[in-house]
């Protein structure tokens, strides 16, 4: 099989198996364990930060870094298809207690007068004040599309006049580094709190981190172990991240270009499917609405032919380029799939 329904499909290779199998570790909750120590200091160094924080998922990174912006009764402004809202269970009201509202931006890319527009810090006895804005970049349901650094760097500095903190939601900020060459910490100047994941594109078994200031990562800290997720010899999980770090970033460069011929290939069959230039990574967003088939129809129809893929809702196909797909696998995809497309368009 042919698996593009994520970047989190890939297996830890060799190499990342040997790293594991030699990692010096300790006991986490009593902060003994030297591989992931090191590691929350590299990744922290790397963004600019002061610390950090290894997660088991980006979920619970991103929910620690909320919860030490905004306080219970307060409110995060975030992006209508933005993870933290669409795929996090509601975690932010129900651990949190934290109210959300969102602006809607085509394909996710940010425009800082959206949330500027909403914001409301200050609000108040009778209405919710805003307390903190989160930014998704890459935008995995915008179709990975990279945010603007300009509209970033912009929503930054009338944010910071408004007294609002901000949060990245950086789980493919490997993708966004690769794409367009910003620095790491460029990127993290620009934000409070950051979340990134390895369990992505970097292609590392598990794990995440929360980045941010030495007092915010303590507070966090005490509130993963009260979640259930102080873990002990995690060193074992930190060395295939360091591996991941060392070996898998300049690589997604592959990603983008196999992601960027499928979505021209797409594109070919007809301009409805998906528009290449908003391909910008290593996800490929094709919007059959304008077909007879839901996107769930056509999934089926690809398994068919050993090609999994994966409907966001009825409308929208998703595949996801990865270490694990190669050329090989390209052409196979590229022998199947226009064909699947021109069929829908018809029958
Ligand atoms: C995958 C992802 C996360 C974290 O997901 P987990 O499955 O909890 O690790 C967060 N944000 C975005 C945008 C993601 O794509």
């Amino acid at each position: 099989m042919i698996d593009l329904r994520s970047d989190t499909v890939t297996r830890p290779s060799e190499g990342m198996r040997d790293a594991i199998a030699h990692a010096p570790v300790g006991d986490d909750v009593y902060g003994d364990d030297p591989t992931v120590n090191a590691l929350q200091e590299r990744v922290a160094k790397l963004f600019g930060k002061e610390a950090g924080l290894f997660t088991p998922t980006g979920s619970l990174s991103n929910q620690l870094s909320i919860r030490t912006l905004v306080k219970p009764g307060e409110e995060l402004l975030t992006e209508t298809q933005s993870h933290i809202v669409r795929a996090e269970l509601g975690a932010g009201a129900v651990f949190s207690g934290i109210t959300t509202r969102t602006w809607p931006a085509r394909h996710g890319i940010l425009e800082a007068s959206a949330p500027l527009e909403i914001a409301s810090p200050d609000a108040g006895a009778y209405l919710v004040s805003t307390t903190a804005i989160a930014v998704e970049n890459t935008h995995n349901f915008g179709g990975g599309t990279v945010q603007p650094l300009s509209e970033i760097a912009l929503l930054r500095k009338e944010s910071l006049k408004l007294g609002l903190t901000m949060h990245l939601d950086g789980a493919r900020i490997w993708n966004a580094h690769v794409a367009t060459g910003t620095s790491f910490s460029e990127f993290g100047s620009h934000f409070d709190t950051v979340s990134v994941c390895f369990s992505k594109g970097l292609g590392a078994p598990v794990g995440s981190m929360m980045l941010s200031t030495h007092e915010r990562i303590s507070e966090a800290r005490r509130w993963r172990k009260r979640y259930g997720a102080g873990m002990r010899q995690i060193g074992i999980l930190a060395a295939a991240v360091d591996y991941a770090l060392t070996h898998n970033i300049e690589r997604l460069a592959d990603d983008h270009k196999r992601a960027q011929i499928l979505a021209k290939a797409c594109a070919q069959v007809s301009p409805l499917f998906i528009d290449p230039n908003l391909a910008h990574t290593n996800i490929v967003a094709i919007d059959v609405s304008k077909t007879s088939k839901s996107a769930g129809e056509l999934v089926a129809q690809l398994a068919e032919h050993g090609i999994l893929a994966g409907a966001m809702g009825s409308k929208l196909l998703r595949l996801v380029t990865h270490m694990d797909f190669d050329d090989a696998q390209l052409e196979q995809v590229l022998k199947v799939l226009p064909d699947l497309l021109k069929r829908s368009l018809v029958a």
